[in-house]
């Protein structure tokens, strides 16, 4: 199966997911869980997310009539429910990720397994419906962590990279992601080092090319985005011209993850499952 032999729904050329990690302060008080600090900063720079950068997408999103897949951390959730309850008001998935954006491969699978099932409960108080889809926090996955979401029933997982179309890895379809179609390697500033962030026109330039190149070679451009990142207003205002130029195009299917999920479950079924193996080329 290589990416030339993908074909979309109805002649389209490629398909287009707009995707938010709706994270909040959450990874940071992950990664310190065992040693809390009093500092503010980072909390505070993580919270501008849920307080303005969410809305801001959201409405930029609405202005475009864009269909969005919202993975979002249950401890988010119960914080926002308000937030979490317009986006399903406006018909945007929300999908599982992680309670406190807990790392796949620092948890056991007992618990993984309490992990999603509290992760799904609290989707599900905000009015989401199961079966719900997945994305690891920091992208990163083992192949136990593949059996236990297969075993949890989810609809789908979206953090590999192994093709840039949609494909089946250990019976769960994979809707793969791209790093440099992920905002936070171009706008997150780590302060003291030595690496000031990229400005917003190169980086929606760059995914301008990127979507060029969807449609040359029949792939996903699947954009992630965090609102913390994205949603501060020269980076919104840059985005909204990548909207403008492209939500029109009529040879790009713009959807959401579980919909391209759903249609290669249908058009492709297993056909090439692929086997997380390691150790090997
Ligand atoms: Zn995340």
């Amino acid at each position: 199966m290589n990416s030339s032999a993908y074909q979309w729904p109805d002649g389209k050329k490629a398909a287009a997911i707009v995707s938010i990690d709706f994270d909040g302060p959450s990874p940071y008080l992950w990664a310190t869980r065992e040693r809390p600090t009093t500092a503010l900063g980072e909390l505070e720079l993580r919270r501008f997310g849920p307080r303005q950068g969410v809305h801001r997408l959201l409405e930029l999103f609405a202005s475009f009539d864009l269909r969005i897949s919202a993975y979002v951390p249950g401890a988010v959730a119960d914080a926002h429910p308000d937030v979490l309850a317009a986006m399903l008001e406006a018909g945007h998935e929300v999908a599982i990720h992680g309670y406190m954006h807990e790392k796949v491969s620092e948890l056991n699978t007992e618990e993984l397994r309490a992990v999603l099932e509290k992760s799904a409960r609290a989707l599900e108080k905000v009015g989401a419906e199961r079966p719900f889809g997945y994305r690891s926090p920091s992208w990163e996955l083992t192949a136990e962590a593949l059996g236990v979401l297969a075993e949890f029933g989810i609809a789908y997982d979206s953090s590999l990279m192994g093709y840039d179309h949609p494909y089946v890895m250990s019976g769960i379809v994979e809707v793969p992601v791209q790093w440099q179609l992920d905002d936070a390697i171009f706008y997150r500033y780590v302060p003291g080092s030595n690496w000031p962030p990229v400005t917003p026109g190169e980086v929606i330039s760059g995914w301008k090319t990127d979507l060029e190149g969807a449609k040359r070679f029949g792939s996903l451009f699947m954009l992630t985005m965090h609102p913390w990142l994205s949603g501060r207003a020269g980076r919104t205002l840059a985005l909204a011209s990548l909207f403008d130029e492209y939500r029109s195009d009529d040879s790009i299917w713009w959807t959401t993850a579980r919909e391209v999920a759903e249609y290669h479950r249908l058009t492709y079924g297993d056909m090439h499952d692929e086997q997380p193996r390691i150790g090997e080329i």
